[in-house]
């Protein structure tokens, strides 16, 4: 045995990954780092959208873990998580074994809630791109629906954080339609819980407002905003649409043929509801250098991460957290961690700036804001052919990243470049204070 400190990682999807090729690098021989999965493979979540239209085979945005983890010298599970407990720095697998650790770093992303609306999500009457075999599944769907055009609703339903692929969604849907021919038989309406198009959960970047409004008038999407689902029936959605004052404005019933809508997230179970670890949903809390102020050896990135809304609206939405933002908590976990460990306090912060690339197969939009919060020092917005190629850039780096173990965070640095922003907030370093 080692008597190495140890530091476990929950989680391999985006984040947990190269949180793992991180910590490593910034660790090596000094911790022993372990990851405790859930599958056997990691899969590129952002592409999601284009194994659904068939644009990709899930095969190809799939990355086996356990070669590269042993690879990097980084100890690999894929049994689960049943349990974290704070209190005695212990994890319960799911086979009935049990990990300690000096550090633990929580990435587990998002349960999706699509029990809170009846008829909701995949084991209901409408598919979903969250995860790729989800993906999968909605592409054999999509493919019967061909077969027999009907209307079509896209969207995202109340409390949901993730706007960005509901809106490539909906396009890369009017983009295949058209060629295969059939646009003109498929009535398409966008539903979304925002209070415009184009709020994106960060009250609008840019002009994402006109840009993305003007791409869906062009394309004959209409759509109904402050809207809340009610129920899903086999090829019938209920919708409320609330005014400014929270009332109910109209009712809709939307006849649909395929629907794709993105659900609210809360915390996974294995985490959820335990008292100073996780917010009501089961968020997990976090300071500014993303460690969790009750139990501070437990620090968290990603999705899991609790971040409150950007301001009220009349119906519940949530702030996105997209790749950008959640590899700068990826480096900053990792400094941190390493100063924890060579007994110094942590002092790095993430920027959290939020860059988004939606790409619609035959243009896009791309969005940064920093700070998160208007008014902010960037807020930009731009749109064109290029964020297509762009997207693909980001696939093909990102899953060669997870491939290879690398921990360099290169595509940033030159988007970062580019755009003159800065992954880890210099100024806020509390040791140069
Ligand atoms: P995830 O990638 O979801 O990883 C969490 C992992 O933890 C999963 O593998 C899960 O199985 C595992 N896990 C959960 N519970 C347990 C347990 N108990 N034990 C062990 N393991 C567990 N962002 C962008 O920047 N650009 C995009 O284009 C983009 N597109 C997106 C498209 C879609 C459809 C979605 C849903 C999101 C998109 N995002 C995008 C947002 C974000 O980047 C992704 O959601 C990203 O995958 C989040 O990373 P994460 O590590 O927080 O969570």
């Amino acid at each position: 045995g080692t008597s190495l400190p140890r530091i476990l990682v929950l989680g391999a999807g985006l984040g947990g990954t190269i949180a793992a090729y991180e910590i490593r690098d910034a660790t090596k021989g000094r911790a022993e780092v372990t990851v405790i999965s859930d599958s056997e493979d990691y899969w590129f979540v952002p592409s999601n959208p284009w194994v659904a239209v068939r644009w990709r085979e899930p095969e190809a945005i799939r990355v086996p873990l356990a070669p590269v983890m042993a690879k990097k010298g980084i100890g690999f599970t894929s049994v689960g998580a049943l349990r974290v407990h704070p209190q005695d720095q212990r994890v319960d697998l799911r086979d009935g074994t049990s990990l300690t650790y000096d550090w633990l770093v929580i990435a587990t992303g998002p349960e999706l809630a699509f029990d809170e609306i009846p008829g909701f999500g995949p084991e209901g009457h409408t598919v979903s791109v969250c995860r790729t075999d989800h993906a999968a599944h909605a592409a054999d769907a999509f493919d019967a629906f061909c077969a027999d055009p009907k209307p079509i609703v896209v969207g995202a339903a109340q409390g949901a954080s993730c706007f960005g692929p509901a809106y490539e969604f909906a396009l890369i849907l009017d983009t295949e339609l058209r060629r295969r021919k059939i646009r003109d038989r498929v009535p398409m309406t966008f539903v979304t819980s925002e209070p415009y198009i184009g709020h994106l959960g960060l009250d609008g970047v840019g002009d994402t407002k006109g840009l993305l409004e003007s791409e869906m008038r062009e394309r004959h999407i209409k759509w109904i905003t402050n809207a809340r689902v009610t129920g899903i029936e086999p090829g019938m959605m209920h919708v409320e649409e609330v005014g400014e004052d929270g009332a109910v404005k109209k009712a809709h019933d939307l006849p649909f043929g395929y629907s794709m809508l993105l659900p609210a997230f809360r915390g996974v179970k294995a985490v959820h509801g335990i008292e100073g670890l996780t917010n009501p949903r089961g968020f997990i809390l976090a300071d500014r250098h993303q460690r969790n102020p009750t139990f501070k050896n437990i620090y968290s990135l990603g999705v899991c991460v609790a971040i409150p809304p950007i301001g009220p609206t009349p119906v519940p939405v949530g702030v996105p957290k997209t790749g950008f933002m959640i590899e700068s908590m990826v480096t900053a976990v990792a400094h941190n961690i390493a100063s924890e460990l060579d007994g110094r306090e942590p002092d790095e912060v993430p920027s959290w700036n939020a860059v988004c690339l939606a790409d619609f197969g035959d243009g896009g939009v791309a969005f940064v804001a920093q700070p998160q919060i208007p008014p902010r020092n960037v807020n930009w917005s731009s749109h064109g052919k290029w964020v297509h190629l762009a997207k693909v850039g980001f696939e093909k780096y990102f899953l060669h990243k997870v491939r290879s173990g690398t921990s360099e965070p290169l595509y940033e640095k030159l988007a970062l470049n580019v755009l003159g922003i800065s992954k880890l907030k210099e100024t806020t370093k509390e040791s140069v204070r």
